[in-house]
């Protein structure tokens, strides 16, 4: 018995273990592909344990709704029912004894029940809400037993021990698992966000960007451009108002740039107090009109120092075609040399590439 116990549960952790495979690679796969993937990992993981039954006092269980009380959770209602409906059709087409009750109470019941209940209340959260909502699945499924075999109450008091801790055991052991995988995914993403993600501004860095835009400029719909932006005088606002009023400044400049933000185009922080902008347009006054749009909103814009004083910025901008075959550096050069010139021409101005005698302003 102990022996068919730890094989219900060496299956379920060996789908877990492809599972996990799967997940790896979930960014190449689509998300339909994905679901199907994860119902029929799902279904052959249930359909396995039919095939190896804990006996217990000549009555046959086996832990078949664990999966299916999980998969609920944190997969959603579609790619469980679809799971359900195989793993039932299978039951039934396999016939033998009890092959409605397996069917029914083993599984539809409750797995219904944690759908509905968790859709509901996403209640899933400490050790009392997981052994309410295990333990009512596991009555749900073994207690019809008292009304369906002959000697009913004999029948769940002699399994009742057995059955209900081998399932809280191995659905506990199972969610251990599903949870340090979330943590390990929790973590990376975090990691990944860090490393590609500016901390003060939370723009994109200046090494992501460059990485993104090598992309972007390859699938361009329009035409590419690369505008280099800083904030003018921005070491008087430091020497004025403080280190931390000029961290401020940056913050809410970056959620402008974000704000703003229209299809494809994409801010980072390039250091310091500047920043480069992509952004893809059918003109070149196009691409200025957008441009002069962002600056001048910087311009009309009041940016909060402390919570009684606010002030007004300005920005300088430097504008240049993103041609094929150009390397990326070069036109971010050209751009902060226009920037460069924006600077000298009085700055709080945009310096369009194709003359530099083309000032708005
Ligand atoms: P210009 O109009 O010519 O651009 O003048 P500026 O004062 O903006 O330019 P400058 O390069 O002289 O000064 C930039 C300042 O930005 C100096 C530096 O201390 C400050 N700075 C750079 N990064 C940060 C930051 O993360 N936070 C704050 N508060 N200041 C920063
Ligand atoms: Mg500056
Ligand atoms: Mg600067």
């Amino acid at each position: 018995m102990v022996q068919s116990i730890l094989s219900n549960l060496a299956i379920i952790l060996l789908g877990h273990l492809f599972m996990s495979m799967l997940m790896n690679q979930r960014n190449r796969l689509s998300k339909r592909i994905l679901s199907i993937c994860i119902v029929l990992l799902f279904s052959t993981v249930i359909i396995s344990m039919f095939y190896l039954p804990i006996e217990i006092d000549g009555y046959k269980f086996d832990l078949r709704l664990i999966p299916l009380i999980f998969l609920a959770i944190f997969r959603g209602w579609k790619i469980t029912l679809s799971t359900l409906i195989i793993v039932c059709t299978w039951r039934y087409f396999m016939g033998g004894v009890g092959v409605l009750p397996g069917i029914v109470a083993g599984m539809v019941a409750p797995t219904l029940f944690v759908i509905f209940f968790y859709s509901l209340t996403k209640r899933f959260n400490n050790i009392y809400e997981k052994t309410f909502i295990i333990t009512i699945c596991w009555l749900i499924s073994d207690f019809p037993i008292v009304f369906i075999v002959p000697n009913g109450w004999e029948v769940f008091k002699n399994i009742v021990l057995i059955r209900y801790t081998s399932f809280v055991i191995v659905a506990f052991t199972y969610y251990s698992f599903i949870k340090a995988e979330h943590n390990k995914e929790y973590y990376k993403k975090q990691l990944e966000w860090m490393a590609w993600h500016d901390q003060l501004t939370n723009l994109l860095n200046r090494s992501k960007f460059l990485e993104l835009i090598k992309g972007k400029r390859n699938n361009a719909v329009k035409d590419p451009y690369i505008a280099m932006i800083d904030i003018d005088h921005f070491k008087k606002i430091n020497d004025t108002y403080g280190h931390l009023a000029g961290d401020n400044v940056l913050i809410q400049l970056a959620s402008i740039f974000t704000k703003q933000r229209e299809d494809n185009m994409l801010a980072a922080r390039y250091g310091g107090e500047e920043f480069i902008i992509y952004l893809e347009a059918a003109t070149l006054e196009e691409a200025i009109l957008t441009l002069e749009h962002l600056r001048q909103h910087v311009r009309n814009t009041p940016f909060e120092i402390d919570h009684s004083h606010c002030i007004h910025i300005s920005i300088s901008i430097g504008l240049a075609k993103l041609e094929k075959d150009v390397l990326l550096q070069d036109v971010i050069n050209t751009a902060d040399q226009y920037l460069y010139i924006a600077k000298e021409r009085g700055r709080d101005q945009l310096i369009a590439p194709y003359h530099v005698d083309f000032v708005y302003s």
